[in-house]
């Protein structure tokens, strides 16, 4: 895990970046919404102000009368003005007038003349600061004006900067706090999750799904391993019997309790024991190979060639107890996977129909297409399969009758080697009801090249 980012990271930065970007541009927000209001403020005091004093000279007659006027007020922290029609400065409270040029084309002159007022926010070149100019018409194009010195808006912010400083730490600290809060409340119950009961946990319904098959995987490897078990158990038990049996005979002989006539018996029984030993290696050999899913090689198999070898293979034992085939096969009926496979498969079904059968029986075996698949049936005219045992005969080591199936040889893992088999190609396999005796019936689909 080192070195991945973590979900906690991502979203711990996500709401860090998002909240100080908002709270950031709150705060301009703010600020430019008071600087502007604090200007128009300004603007309509001042204004104001040159309307009183406008209507204090305009009954005054001409300019002359008015600047007397004028000049008896003192102006504090404010400059006022006085512009004649010509635009010539008849007064100027804090400048001598016949140092200063024509006005008549100043912006707030102008529009005082044509709406009767004008404000307006400028550098003054006579006193070199920001001036807020506010311009009055007192009559016949004689403008009055009066002007402030002005904040600019570097000055303004630089007059907030300590309470803006304080206000961007605390907006940090704010920030940072808020962000660390939520990632924890989201993080928690992911960090909380439970995987020893995965169902258990109530976390986020988004979750649900993966808990689930986390659960479903959880189950699915305890019964995967309590079958293991359950089947080494067996296996080792399996194999106990036939070596007890080797092991007392060799006792029997060690000790001379078996006279040279009787030798050539007991080292056939050995021989048999030894046999049926290397019959279950093989069937568990088999079954591990199929719980792996290791397929060694997959091909067409054509399932009519697959039971001619095993009927060619169990002839001999059926000869003896006068048993017959019968076989109808669709020669172009091909499944597709592992060749060694299906002869198991076939064999194991074919061999309990000989060893299951009545003595002088048939064993049909019929191979067809129908629809996608093709269809296996394997009967015998034995005593067949009882109803409550048709699914539970293709169990591992389970046999209905013991001594009857071990007598013949059997390791009781045959028919759960056909189960898988089929399986693995896709297929089913069950027991069906006949007229007398036991009929497998394996369906699998058809390998996508039948014809040769
Ligand atoms: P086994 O090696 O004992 O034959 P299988 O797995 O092949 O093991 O079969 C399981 C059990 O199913 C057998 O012990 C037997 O009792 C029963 N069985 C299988 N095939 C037949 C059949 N054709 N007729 C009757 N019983 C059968």
């Amino acid at each position: 895990m080192a070195g991945r980012k973590t979900l906690a990271t991502m979203l711990f930065a996500a709401l860090f970046a998002m909240s100080l970007v908002v709270m950031l541009a709150a705060t301009i927000a703010s600020v430019a919404a008071s600087f502007s209001s604090y200007e128009a403020q300004a603007e309509q005091l001042l204004l104001s102000r040159a309307s009183s004093y406008a209507a204090l000279v305009a009954p005054l007659g001409d300019e002359d009368g008015m600047r007397a006027r004028l000049e008896g007020i003192p102006f504090v922290g404010m400059r006022c003005t006085l512009i004649a029609a010509d635009g010539s400065v008849v007064f100027d409270s804090d400048v001598d007038p016949s140092t200063m040029g024509n006005h008549a084309g100043r912006a707030e002159i102008l529009a005082a003349r044509e709406s009767g007022q004008g404000t307006i926010m400028r550098r003054s070149e006579t006193l070199g600061t920001d001036m807020l100019y506010a311009a009055i018409e007192v009559r016949d194009g004689i403008v009055l004006r009066l002007a402030e010195t002005r904040i600019s808006h570097a000055s303004f912010l630089g007059g907030m900067a300590p309470q803006l400083a304080v206000s961007l730490v605390a907006i940090f600290i704010l920030s940072l706090l808020s962000s660390r809060a939520l990632t924890a409340m989201v993080a928690r119950p992911l960090r909380e999750v439970d995987l020893t009961s995965p169902l258990g946990n109530d976390a986020y319904a988004e979750l649900q799904p993966l808990l689930k098959r986390v659960d479903d995987q959880r189950r699915e490897l305890e019964r995967a391993v309590m079958m293991r078990r359950e089947f080494t158990g067996n296996v080792s038990h399996e194999m106990k019997t036939p070596l007890q049996v080797i092991g007392g005979y060799a006792e029997l002989m060690e000790n001379g309790m078996i006279d040279a006539k009787d030798v050539p018996r007991f080292a056939g029984l050995i021989r048999g024991e030894s046999e049926s030993m290397r019959l279950l290696i093989d069937d568990v050999l088999t079954l591990s190979r199929l719980d792996e899913n290791a397929c060694s090689e997959t091909g067409t198999v054509f399932l009519a060639d697959t039971c001619r070898r095993a009927i060619r293979r169990l002839e001999p034992t059926a000869r003896e107890r006068g048993i017959v085939f019968a076989l109808d096969a669709d020669e172009h009926a091909a499944i597709a996977g592992e060749p060694s496979l299906a002869d198991q498969m076939v064999y194991n079904l074919i061999d309990n129909a000989v060893k299951y059968n009545r003595e002088g029986g048939t064993v049909s075996v019929d191979v067809s297409r129908s629809g996608g698949d093709v269809v296996l049936t394997v009967s015998d005219e034995g005593s067949g399969i009882a109803r409550d045992q048709r699914e539970r005969i293709f169990e591992r080591f389970y046999r209905i009758d013991t001594s009857r199936s071990r007598e013949t040889g059997g390791t009781g893992l045959g028919l759960a080697i056909v189960k898988h088999a089929a399986e693995s190609f896709g297929g089913t396999v069950s027991v069906g009801d006949s007229t007398s005796g036991a009929t497998f019936v394996v369906t699998i689909p058809c390998a996508p090249i039948p014809e040769r």
